[in-house]
């Protein structure tokens, strides 16, 4: 018996095995390449990508996924949507406009980067105003078709970032025009996708995800009516519209539009979305576009729990109408494990990056189609393998402590303690963590790594690093000192390599914005303390002054959300985990002497779900998993959190809850908006605004930073109120970083003579 069912991928990393996309992307920044050497490599990685896809036996190989920085771009540069300041004057946009409006150049600013949906990936924000009408000028999924099928005579399956989703994450125009601009993008989709039928194409993808966010039923409308005048002039073509990372909200009236097929996330959503085809059905003239392996993890499936499903939804949707495919996009994936010499076997034998995953739906496919002995043979090796990791001692059931996550004392008597106890200034100065990471102390970490230097030899760098900034602080005059971070590469790895339960691939490299790859940390078992991690530096650093020096830890949701987390328990087990170990950590320094610890929050913004009714569950354990780590302490110890930029108005409460003693906060790109989200009659404990950019090399003088400070001081009280740059200095050099503190030091101290 055969069943006739397909499989799919929705987009292939673009960063290839070895980030030479990167490489390539930056050679031709920096004019190390010309234009046409990098358009050769660049089509080379393109169609080296779907002939692996081939290879792997996918039945609709996705084209146009690919770009050269970000498919929101391309969707907005192929409809002419240039900002003004870039001096657009029609046509195709060129490589150089089509850079500088992701990177910006010496006369514009770049486009602002934003999180795509819940994932770590950034999309350059479209900004479109009323003025500008967008056009066709370039059929970009046309051209990409075109190659596939010319080069590699290959039926592509285009990929198109869909009206809706794309207008939802753009900017520039006032919510009542939303129709009226989805309108004029109608025709353009009809055209792309008409031109496209007319070259050959069969079965087009359409991305959605807006579909799975908290859209009203009135923005559900306009969706319908937009596909269904698609529809109806685009007669000859297959289109599916593609959802992902969540459960779709409005699965009723999605069915009802005349396209040809729904992808459904079964993996993000999977309850919700079953659910919906229990209740509602599956229309009998649809395909449906399973996607049942996790896209954005990397780990391998548990096959015989696909299978289950792929033949649960067999009874509402035959398998000839299914498509087998991963459940968004694997960009969010690192490329293939070829590369992991190093993974310990168990973990490695666990794992599966996008090679794998691909493999693991020419597997399901084949399993489903004809189940012959060696192909259930292979299904059992995959599940053996898949086992080994889950059933191992890394991953043994381990009860949960209850922990204290509650400070003894309310923050208005401890803050009375802890002033008498340091009997700091009003205002009192400090800064965020890190100070610059130079090329040398780069170089020293990279060589102790090696086995260049010995632990010895290393450690006496990093203390000398430490005295030199320790006597820089004096000299700047700061009241509350840091250690510098100077022998952290990065806030999340750090931890990461000393705790159990973490291990790092060599090459498991996403791309986060850009040319900007990230390389997270997994978590393959339970978490646990092992060793003193800040211990020494942080006392090394208090040995050499009068003035507190802040211990400083990055907090279990940053650590949660920065890295690949094992997912046979929930993400809040392993938050507490990691919260438990962290406590372990903030009772060493305490026990040392080191009452001021800063506890680094700036990724819990991040981890919210998103559909709103999900978020208070989340925030109430992120809050809490925080709150394990910090509340132990004694009542006159002082508990700071830091956190970068985010939309705080939506998170303000949670913030409150976090129960730090002081928070500092990046606002100096937009100071208003944020200081009312912390006014003193919502906010009243410990509050650092950032005072300057850190960003940008422009050292700030002392009256701009006096004027932030009055500001600030109009809606906030000077007795909660402290003085820091935006975020940490690693990324400064050292005259700009002592140049920018003096001066705000200086600022502080005028405030404090006028208040
Ligand atoms: N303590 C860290 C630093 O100063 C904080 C970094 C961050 O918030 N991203 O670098
Ligand atoms: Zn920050």
């Amino acid at each position: 018996m055969t069943n006739i069912i397909s499989s799919s991928n929705l987009g292939y990393p673009r960063i290839g095995e070895n980030r030479e996309w990167k490489k390539t992307l930056e050679a031709f920044w920096s004019s190390t390449i010309s234009e046409d050497t990098f358009l050769k490599q660049m089509k080379n990685y393109r169609l080296n990508y779907l002939k692996k896809q081939k290879d792997l036996d996918i039945d609709y190989i996705p084209v146009g996924d690919f770009s050269y920085y970000d498919h929101v771009l391309d969707t907005a540069t192929m409809f002419g949507l240039v900002p003004k300041r870039f001096e657009y004057s029609g046509g195709p946009v060129s490589l150089t406009t089509y850079f500088a409006m992701a990177r910006g150049n010496e006369h514009a600013h770049a486009c602002e980067m934003t999180k795509w949906f819940d994932t770590n990936y950034h999309y350059i924000v479209p900004e479109i105003d009323n003025n500008q009408t967008p056009m066709l000028v370039e059929n970009k999924p046309l051209q990409a078709f075109l190659e596939a099928k010319n080069e590699l005579n290959m039926i592509g399956k285009p990929v198109i970032l869909g009206p809706f989703t794309f207008l939802k994450l753009s900017k520039g125009f006032k919510q009542d025009e939303f129709a009226t601009i989805l309108n004029r993008l109608v025709p353009i989709y009809i055209q792309i996708l008409q031109e496209l039928e007319t070259a050959g194409a069969s079965l087009v993808q359409i991305d959605e995800p807006a579909l799975v966010t908290d859209m009203t039923k009135e923005e559900m409308k306009l969706f319908s009516t937009a596909y269904e005048t698609i529809t109806s002039q685009v007669l000859g073509l297959d289109l599916i519209l593609q959802t992902y990372f969540e459960s779709v909200t409005h699965y009723e009236e999605l069915i009802q539009i005349p396209v040809k097929g729904i992808g459904l996330d079964f993996v993000f959503g999977k309850e919700e979305n079953l659910t919906s085809i229990l209740t509602y059905g599956f229309p009998k003239d649809k395909i449906l576009g399973a996607g049942i392996i996790d896209g954005r993890n990397i780990w391998k499936s548990d096959l015989n729990v696909t299978l289950d499903l792929v033949r649960k939804l067999n009874d509402y949707v035959p398998f000839e109408r299914q498509i087998l495919q991963p459940s968004s996009s694997l960009i969010h994936v690192p490329v293939s494990l070829k590369h992991e010499t190093q993974l310990e076997p168990l973990v490695k034998n666990a794992l599966a990056f996008c090679l794998e995953k691909l493999e693991e739906l020419k597997l399901l496919k084949e399993v489903v189609r004809t189940p012959t002995p060696a192909k259930m043979h292979e299904l059992s090796l995959h599940h053996q393998t898949y086992n080994e990791l889950a059933t191992s001692k890394w991953r043994k059931e381990k009860s949960q402590t209850h922990l204290p996550n509650q400070r003894t004392l309310p923050f208005i008597q401890r803050q009375n303690l802890q002033q008498k106890k340091w009997n700091l200034p009003l205002l009192p100065t400090t800064t965020i963590g890190s100070f610059p990471q130079t090329k040398e102390i780069r170089q020293t970490r990279a060589k102790w790594r090696k086995g260049e230097l010995t632990n010895e030899e290393y450690d006496i760098q990093i203390k000398e690093e430490i005295k030199k900034w320790v006597a820089i602080q004096e000299e700047i005059d700061l009241d509350v000192f840091v250690h510098g971070e100077f022998e952290r590469t990065d806030m999340v790895e750090f931890f990461g390599e000393k705790l159990a339960g973490f291990t790092f691939s060599k090459n498991g490299w996403v791309q986060s914005y850009g040319s900007r790859c990230v390389k997270p940390p997994i978590i393959y078992g339970n978490v646990s303390f092992l060793e003193a991690m800040t211990i020494k530096e942080t006392l090394y650093a208090q040995s050499l002054t009068n003035k507190p020096v802040k211990g400083m830890l990055t907090g279990p949701v940053t650590i949660l959300n920065w890295s690949f987390v094992r997912n046979d328990i929930p993400n809040e087990e392993v938050a507490f985990q990691i919260a438990e170990a962290l406590l372990n950590e903030v009772q060493l320094l305490e026990d040392a002497g080191i009452t001021m610890i800063q506890v680094d929050e700036p990724a819990l913004r991040e981890g919210l779900p998103l559909k709103q009714r999900k978020h208070e569950a989340y925030l109430n354990w992120a809050v809490k998993a925080f709150r394990t780590t910090t509340s132990a302490v004694a009542d006159s110890t002082q508990i700071h959190t830091h956190m970068c930029y985010c939309d705080f108005d939506e998170i303000i409460d949670s913030i409150y809850d976090l129960d730090a003693d002081v928070i500092s906060i990046e606002t100096s790109r937009s100071h208003a908006e944020l200081i009312s989200a912390f006014e003193t009659t919502v906010y009243n404990k410990g509050i650092g605004l950032g005072v300057y950019d850190i960003h940008s090399p422009r050292i700030p003088s002392e009256q701009e930073m006096l004027l932030t400070i009055e500001r600030a001081l109009s809606v906030l009280s000077p007795s909660l109120f402290w003085v820091n740059p935006d975020c940490g200095l690693k990324t400064r050099t050292e005259v700009e970083t002592i140049a920018a503190l003096k001066n705000m030091v200086k600022a502080a101290k005028k405030a404090r003579a006028l208040t």
